[in-house]
């Protein structure tokens, strides 16, 4: 894959404008209370952090890793908890960052996880990307950035055989160039 075959679906601006608005939504939603933001590793570094930025509440920022790809660009349908060790968050108000839903398997699985071990004071799920096209399972995100077509995307976050990760757009390439 050349990035000169990627076609770009959002610009920095039309991200970073998106991310601002999730931000007021949420800041309406928690009115001040405090937040636990969990991002999920490793897809979700880059909105997370734009996304807790804007976010006025005092927070708590934790890291997990989980892993469902295939090596390039096919799931595996499984989901693998890499490393998913979270203080003690019940009674807290916990947001998920996500950068993409696409099967649903990885947010169904966070969300029996939270279920199962902690009594939250409320659980959100937020992602950049929602690809509805590809859901297996029923789960909805509580926040989206955008709805996106069944495409393989790539950028700010979202990697191609652990590169591109770290271009400010989001762009997609043909099946052909990713063969
Ligand atoms: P799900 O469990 O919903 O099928 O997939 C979630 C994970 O698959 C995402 O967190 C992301 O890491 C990966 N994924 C899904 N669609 C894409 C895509 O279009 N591009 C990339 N790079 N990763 C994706």
């Amino acid at each position: 894959m050349n990035i000169n075959n990627l076609k770009i679906l959002f610009t920095e601006e039309q991200l970073q404008e998106r991310i601002k608005k999730l931000a007021e939504e949420m800041n309406k939603f928690y009115n001040g209370e405090e937040v636990y933001a969990v991002c999920v590793l490793k897809g979700a570094v880059m909105f997370a952090t734009d996304l807790v930025k804007h976010l006025d509440m005092p927070l708590k920022m934790e890291f997990i890793r989980l892993s469902s790809y295939n090596g390039n660009t096919s799931t595996s349908g499984k989901v693998n908890a890499v490393d998913i060790s979270l203080p003690d968050l019940n009674g807290k108000n916990v947001l998920i960052i996500e950068d993409i839903v696409d099967t649903g398997l990885t947010a169904k699985f966070l969300l029996d996880f939270m279920n199962c071990n902690f009594h939250t004071k409320s659980t959100k799920f937020c992602s950049l990307l929602d690809k509805k096209i590809a859901r297996v399972t029923e789960v909805e995100p509580d926040y989206y950035g955008f709805e996106v077509d069944d495409k393989f995307l790539i950028g700010y976050g979202l990697d191609y055989d652990g590169y591109y990760r770290n271009l400010r757009y989001i762009g997609y390439a043909e099946k052909s160039a990713l063969e």
